[in-house]
């Protein structure tokens, strides 16, 4: 692999006195997409947290480009050009699509350097420039998947990180949101995929990383991990 954009170095979080990550060590290089899988409480949210800001972590903890960036204010690490598409989505409801858009233009930190404009979004999925004066909770929910996926991208990202985006949605619009991703990435963009579906997570990255209570149980190159190693990992050994 090329150097990483963004890793992780013994990376641990807690919640009060519980602790929720062990030393977790982890890397994406650019134009990677790497998926993180594990069973529920795993700490796959909790990564992700701790990547953007949301939880105390110590400076060298998280590196971008080789530079500690771990425990930098959220919006500062966005500016830096990382972005979450989080679970549940948290769209700007009572506002209309390209309303929801717009927050993301408006707050970048960082021109248009990834080169992603509304026009390319609207190419990458075209509901969104048909339905862009719609509010969003009319939408349905791949729909308003879109939509998040859409502000994290006009945040300009180098990496962007993706929390259980297939999470009750229909296959038909899984499929075509998963289908935007390679797109996604070969521009550049690094894509940390987290997702319950080994399957999908295993077709779709170049990388897995699958975790357990807290630990990376399992890493490697996605095409080259056996279901059964993956099995083993996710649930724990005897
Ligand atoms: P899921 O698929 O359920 O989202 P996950 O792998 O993302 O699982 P996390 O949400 O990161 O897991 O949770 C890791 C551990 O931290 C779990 O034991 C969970 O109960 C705990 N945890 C998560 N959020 C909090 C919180 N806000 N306060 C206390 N404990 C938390």
């Amino acid at each position: 692999m090329s150097a990483p954009l963004l890793s992780t170095h013994g990376l641990v979080a807690r919640y009060g006195d519980f602790q929720a990550l062990y030393g977790i060590d982890f890397e994406i290089a650019a134009g990677e997409i790497v998926a993180l899988i594990g069973a529920n409480g795993a700490g796959k949210s909790t990564l992700l947290k701790s990547i953007m800001g949301l939880l105390r972590v110590a400076p060298d903890m998280v590196k971008l480009d080789g530079r500690p960036v771990g425990g930098t204010k959220p919006h500062r690490i966005v500016a830096e050009g990382v972005a979450i598409v989080p679970e549940g989505r948290r769209l700007f409801v009572g506002m209309s699509v390209i309303d929801n858009l717009r927050v993301a233009i408006d707050h970048a930190g960082r021109p248009a350097a990834n080169g992603w404009t509304l026009e390319r979004l609207y190419g990458l999925f075209p509901m969104l420039k048909e339905k862009q004066a719609v509010p969003v909770q009319s939408l349905s929910g791949g729909q308003q998947q879109m939509v998040a996926i859409g502000r994290a991208l006009l945040s300009q990202p180098r990496v962007l990180l993706c929390d259980e985006i297939s999470l009750g949605l229909a296959p038909k619009v899984v499929k075509e949101i998963y289908q935007s991703l390679p797109s996604i990435s070969e521009a550049g963009t690094a894509i940390v995929l987290v997702e319950q579906d080994i399957g999908l997570a295993r077709a779709t990255s170049n990388r897995l990383y699958c975790m357990l209570e807290g630990r990376v149980s399992l890493t490697g190159r996605s095409a080259e991990i056996s279901r059964e190693a993956i099995g083993e990992a996710y649930f724990g050994g005897a």
